[in-house]
């Protein structure tokens, strides 16, 4: 392993004054392992064309000259180029963007969890949602999807209604699922939930013709939170940003909770000027969808189990030791991500180059 994919563990002395709640726990840790063929953390493969990198660097050299002060606070411009890439008659009032969809996630904890509070989702899902719940000393309740990772809105209502959480986290499409839900199953959410709905939409990009967003359900639900992220399908995710979209009632509450300038200079013109360049960024959303529909056929054709994908991953299984099968596959030079219910791996979409070696690697390790 580098030292990136050592697990740190929990090494502090018995003595440090951690907050009780954190002794034991494990941070983060997908590892970022030196392999030629990376398809565990479901980035977009492609890298920024030479004609891009040369808009960023340009871009940042225009405000390196003015990086001795602060920059904008409310990253205005940043919300409004925003509002404008999701359509839907948004605008910049209604956006709020953070280093990550999982600042978003973080300030909106810090907003309306927080002690005495809970959150509640639908697992199998997105690792980072209980963990930062928990951090933010929020209590964490864990619901379930349907066997077939879906999630049929009596379940989610009878949930809601047992645990009446001050949090709700949908996430459509899922991760590590795939699956994206029906916009009735979010309505019937917000029909019954007591607090805020967030519907983590980190994949939409990728989503199936015909699938819906919940962008849609905005007006008229003051309490709905929709988060997105440039790190998938936007091919940003070393730039770090993460937005939402909300009544402008639920922006005003994030600015109590934000640390101040926390979106750097250089973070709102790189972001500014990759959403200029949307076209060229999001063109290979189509190549990656078809490239995901070729690869769920191939492993149902391997006689895998496999669920549907609206997202740039596919979960299939199952395998009675995926430990093992997962290793086989590194040892290919392969990488890919051990998680969600313990008989399933996870697969992210790469170039065709790599989804051959990924099933070359395969077809080795089973
Ligand atoms: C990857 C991912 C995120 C994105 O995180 P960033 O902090 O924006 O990089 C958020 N939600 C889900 C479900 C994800 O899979």
């Amino acid at each position: 392993m580098t030292k990136n994919g050592e697990q740190a563990g929990a090494t502090f002395s018995t003595d440090l004054p951690i907050r009780d709640d954190l002794r034991g726990r494990e941070p983060y840790g997908a590892p970022q392992l030196d392999v030629p063929v990376r398809l565990n953390t479901n980035e977009n493969p492609y890298p920024p064309s030479p004609r891009l990198v040369d808009a960023l660097s340009r871009a940042v050299a225009e405000i390196a000259g003015g990086l001795n002060r602060y920059p904008d606070r409310d990253a205005l411009e940043l919300r409004k180029d925003l509002a404008d890439y999701l359509g839907n008659g948004l605008t910049a009032r209604q956006l709020w963007a953070a280093n990550g969809s999982n600042e978003i996630i973080q300030q909106i904890l810090q907003a309306f969890g927080g002690s005495g509070r809970t959150a509640l989702g639908f697992e199998p899902s997105y690792s980072m949602h209980p963990i930062i719940t928990a951090v933010s000393g929020t209590g964490w309740i864990n619901a379930h999807r349907d066997e077939d990772f879906g999630l049929e809105a009596a379940r989610a209502v009878a949930a809601i209604e047992e645990h009446r959480p001050d949090i709700v986290f949908l996430t459509s499409p899922n991760n590590p699922t795939g699956t994206a839900l029906r916009l009735e199953a979010i309505e019937a959410v917000l029909r019954v939930a007591p607090g805020m709905v967030v519907v983590d939409e980190a994949y939409a990009e990728f989503r199936r013709e015909g699938t819906p967003s919940a962008l849609s359900l905005l007006p008229g639900n003051p309490r709905l939170i929709v988060t997105r992220t440039m790190s998938k399908a936007f091919a940003m995710a070393g730039t770090r940003v993460g937005y939402l979209a909300a009544d402008p009632s639920v922006v005003d509450a994030l600015q109590l909770v934000r640390l101040p300038y926390h979106l750097s200079a250089v973070t709102q013109t790189v972001a500014r000027t990759a959403i200029a360049y949307r076209d060229e960024l999001l063109g290979a959303v189509e190549a990656l969808r078809a490239e995901r529909d070729g690869l769920v056929g191939w492993l149902r054709g391997e006689g895998l189990e496999v669920a549907d994908s609206d997202a740039n991953f596919v979960l299939f299984g199952r395998f009675t030791d995926r430990r093992r099968v997962w290793q086989g596959i590194l040892d290919h030079g392969v990488l890919i991500r051990e998680v969600g219910p313990p008989e399933w791996l996870r697969v992210s979409v790469g170039t065709p180059e790599e989804m051959a070696a990924f099933r070359a690697a395969l077809k080795e390790s089973r």
